[in-house]
């Protein structure tokens, strides 16, 4: 009798124990890494501590793993030491960013095979077409006794009538793509079924603000997109975060629960640059990466430092010039991405870096008066430059009152441009598309990468020497 009362005691007692037990769930999340693979030593360094210190750590990917370092995004297998890296470190759950999409659905289809961590997304219907399968929505798993349910979706915008997420849109063909905040929506009911709700979303602050609204049954937003750093940010009692981009930092979100209670949440940011240790393993690993890449050939030197966008767009638009034998070529400036062209040798880790954009050159024949439509473009009226760079011309922007009162177009010998003459001028696909100009002729996508163009030229050229010079200028009329 005494024994079994003993018993029903300590039944009772383990039962009170256990719901006030205190549990705590810490979530490491990177989001933007976009290849940026570097400070992955330390990152692993960190996350290897918080495990060796703590029981219940999840790492989590906030999406955009993809494009944005050549060694990467020119690997033969496009993407393959990102998540050899990421796999590595134990990443448990990601969502699909919108830049996943960039090496095409072949390789994608590698990659989520590769990965040992599922990728989900909750917005996006693949059809039998398509070449990866149909993503999971959400999950829901149980980590020392408290349910978790994680719920992803993608950014995704309307273009010509269509959504989808910013990419190529060739490469989400087969992919049908839902609006995430009213996709999210859907998912309220999952409430019931988890103690801990959290939304991993690639939608930008913006719209994780949204939902933070909308959906209260949240209990975290762990964001993406945007590149923005939110540091704990609380709406509606939904605790938002996002760690900006290429690996700057790392989000700590720590739950605490009692029983299955949430009690408390919160949020720390890691700044990656301030941390001291790094893993070995992943520190040879990525050395590797660079050691072996073919990316390290020298394809020529240049004898000074090739400075500023106006150098580095002389420089790319020459090439265009020269190489295609065309009158007049144009480089953006949002397209130059390094600030220096250092002196000695020049690699093609360097070009690819300075444009990792894989634009084609759009040949147009034009004339003076579609020219001068288009540099009135160029003019940017609060930072007061010419953006569009140009080779085969120069050009003087008047401005009067923030506007473009008029263009002085000159050729290579100083000369006012011929207004009776048409020529052949080339740009990036970019410029062709995304800048308004007058042109009759529709345009002719030439089957040469603006960046390899520049490769070529620097092939041909061995050593340059270019001298600084004001291709554009702006000058205030009063
Ligand atoms: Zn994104």
């Amino acid at each position: 009798m005494k024994k079994l009362f003993y018993l029903l005691f300590a039944i009772i007692f383990a039962s009170c124990a256990s719901t006030t037990k205190e549990t705590q769930i810490i979530i490491l999340s990177t989001n933007d890494m976009h290849a940026k693979i570097k400070d992955y030593a330390k990152v692993a360094a960190y996350v290897d501590k918080v495990r060796s210190e703590n029981k219940n750590v999840l790492l989590i990917s906030g999406g955009d793993m993809f494009t944005g370092n050549p060694v990467i995004d020119r690997h033969e297998d496009k993407g393959y030491p990102m998540i050899e890296i990421m796999n590595k470190l134990g990443y448990d759950y990601g969502v699909f960013g919108n830049h996943e999409f960039d090496y095409g659905q072949n390789f994608l289809a590698k990659r989520i095979q590769q990965a040992n961590f599922p990728l989900l997304c909750a917005n996006m219907k693949v059809s039998e077409q398509a070449l990866i399968n149909q993503p999971e929505p959400y999950v829901i798993f149980n980590l020392d006794g408290i349910k978790i349910c994680i719920l992803a979706t993608v950014q995704v915008e309307n273009i010509n009538n269509k959504l989808i997420p910013d990419t190529y849109p060739e490469r989400v063909q087969n992919i049908d793509f839902f609006q995430p905040v009213e996709t999210a929506l859907e998912y309220k009911y999952l409430r019931e079924k988890c103690d801990l709700f959290i939304s991993l979303s690639h939608d930008g602050i913006h719209e994780d603000s949204i939902l933070a609204q909308k959906m209260p049954e949240l209990d975290i937003i762990i964001g993406g997109h945007s590149h923005t750093l939110v540091n704990g940010m609380v709406v509606n009692d939904v605790l938002i975060s996002q760690t900006e981009c290429y690996l700057k930092y790392i989000g700590k979100t720590t739950i605490t629960l009692k029983g299955t209670k949430i009690i408390d949440k919160k949020f720390e940011i890691i700044n990656v640059a301030a941390l001291q240790d790094e893993n070995e393993e992943i520190k040879a690993l990525i050395n590797k990466y660079y050691e072996e890449t073919p990316l390290k050939e020298v394809i020529a030197k240049t004898k000074v430092n090739i400075t500023g966008k106006e150098n580095i767009g002389n420089l790319m638009t020459d090439a265009i010039v020269s190489v295609l034998n065309l009158d007049i070529a144009f480089q953006n400036s949002g397209g130059i991405r390094i600030d220096t062209i250092r002196e000695g040798d020049i690699s093609l880790l360097t070009i690819y870096e300075l444009d990792p954009f894989d634009n084609q050159v759009v040949l147009f024949e034009m004339n003076y008066d579609e020219i001068f439509s288009l540099l009135k473009n160029s003019y940017r009226k609060t930072s007061k430059y010419a953006d569009l760079k140009t080779a085969g011309i120069s050009y003087t922007i008047k401005a009067k009152n923030g506007e473009v009162a008029d263009i002085e177009i000159y050729d290579t010998n100083g000369n006012l441009l011929d207004k009776n003459k048409k020529y052949k001028v080339g740009m990036n696909a970019y410029i062709a598309a995304a800048y308004k100009f007058d042109h009759v002729d529709a345009g002719k996508t030439l089957n040469i990468l603006a960046s390899d163009a520049l490769i070529e030229y620097l092939k041909q050229q061995k050593e340059i020497n270019p001298k600084e010079s004001d291709r554009t200028k702006i000058e205030k009329l009063n």
